[in-house]
């Protein structure tokens, strides 16, 4: 499943850089105007960050970890969403192709993931 930012965020921007698919953008609407989708009731009134499961791959193919949850600094706000439910074998495929310029490891797989 993709990560949501939860309403805890306070907008210090430590994930934003942090994120191997450049799935996470400051506004709702900074997303929405490039054509992705972000679930419900991320980023309401448009003053916290968000993350579009477009382009999430819970860092499957780059790390052992969600990246964004290990740089933010406030606890439970980078978090599973439930809504969006996905497998190692679509996160790894997303990975590879967001990413075609670099190697993409089936070994890093974050522990949170769905067979
Ligand atoms: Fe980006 Fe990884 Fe966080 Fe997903 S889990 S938004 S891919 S840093």
């Amino acid at each position: 499943m993709a990560l949501l930012i939860s309403d805890k965020c306070i907008s210090c921007g430590a994930c934003l850089s942090e994120c191997p698919n450049s799935a996470i953008f400051e506004k709702r609407s900074d997303a929405e105007e490039r054509g992705y989708h972000v679930g419900d009731g991320q980023g309401m009134d448009n003053i916290v960050y968000v993350i579009t499961h477009e382009r999430c791959t819970e860092c499957v193919g780059h790390f052992d970890e969600p990246q964004c949850a290990a740089a933010c600094p406030i606890g439970n706000c980078c978090i599973p969403d439930p809504g969006h439910p996905e497998s190692k074998e679509v996160l790894l495929e997303r990975a590879e192709r967001l990413n075609p310029n670099k190697t993409i490891h089936h070994d890093k797989v974050w522990q949170g993931v769905r067979g």
